[in-house]
């Protein structure tokens, strides 16, 4: 699977890419902790608004992301993440759902798809994956936040099934990447959790064994590209980008790491186009 990234820093603000998803017409990235204004423990840039700090500093770090990687902070859309597997179609009337405050945020959703140039898609994550497809020949892009729930649920086809429904795109065209998330080492999950994704996937191999037997570490990664390809998307579309947001403090949080009250988000955006900067 393709697993070559980039990581990029403009104006300090570092952002992680997925090189499969460069050639293609749209502006993608997974934020990472480097450039914000936030103060330690949650230094420096989060992007979530549920975090014990001034609302006025979060949107100051939206807008330093946004004027470093040529993203228009007015055109953000956040889905509503509640880990389940609904994806909804938006457009520029949503711009700025979610995200300021005042505007109703989105129905429950944890997918967003679009065709429109004027909208950005925008997720947040602690851990939790990023799912990005593209569909170069309709220009239509799909944007998902997986946790385990999701991955199991199959939020990646339920992104790709809506595309069809709402642009006619087919698997075959797709691109799908996998964002940062907790990997296969540090992922420890129930047995009971372990065993539903093996059953799910048909694949053993995405477990592995934990001192505690009631336990099990989880490959979610392996299990979501796998889920991917099932789906019908090429297997050469299907990469990931390979950081483990446990493992890397400096550069990603985790919540499973730091724990509620001390960690931020980060955040994945995806829109059509490329950058004019
Ligand atoms: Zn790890």
């Amino acid at each position: 699977m393709n697993g070559d990234y980039t990581l990029t820093m403009r104006d300090g603000v570092g952002v992680v890419t997925c090189d499969m998803l460069s050639p293609l017409p749209v502006r993608h990235g997974f934020t990472t902790r480097l450039g914000g204004f936030s103060d330690a423990p949650i230094d420096a840039l989060n992007l979530g608004f549920n975090r014990p700090e001034p609302r006025a500093v979060i949107e100051s770090n939206y807008k330093k992301l946004c004027g470093a990687y040529g993203v228009d902070y007015n055109k953000l859309v956040l889905v509503s993440y509640v880990h389940g597997t609904d994806v909804l179609e938006v457009t520029k009337k949503d711009c700025g759902r979610g995200i300021k405050d005042g505007l109703t945020p989105l129905p429950d959703c944890d997918g967003i798809i679009t065709q429109d140039p004027d909208v950005v898609l925008f997720t947040l994550h602690a851990d939790c994956s990023a799912f990005f497809v593209v569909d170069p020949v309709h220009n239509a892009i799909g944007l998902a936040h997986a946790g385990w729930r999701g991955t199991l649920g199959r939020i990646g086809e339920k992104l790709i099934r809506k595309m069809h429904e709402c642009y006619g795109s087919v698997p075959c065209d797709m691109y799908a990447a996998v964002g940062p998330c907790i990997c296969g080492d540090c992922y420890e999950v129930s047995r009971d959790v372990g065993e539903l994704f093996t059953a799910e996937f048909n694949d053993e191999r995405l477990i592995k064994p934990h001192p505690n037997d009631e336990k099990v570490y989880l490959d979610i990664r392996t299990a979501a590209e796998n889920a991917f390809i099932q789906a019908g998307v090429p297997r050469e579309n299907v990469g990931h980008i390979p950081c483990c947001t446990f493992e890397n403090e400096d550069l990603f949080y985790s919540y499973r790491r730091n724990g509620r009250g001390k960690t931020g988000a980060m955040g994945a955006f995806l829109a059509l186009g490329k950058d004019k900067s």
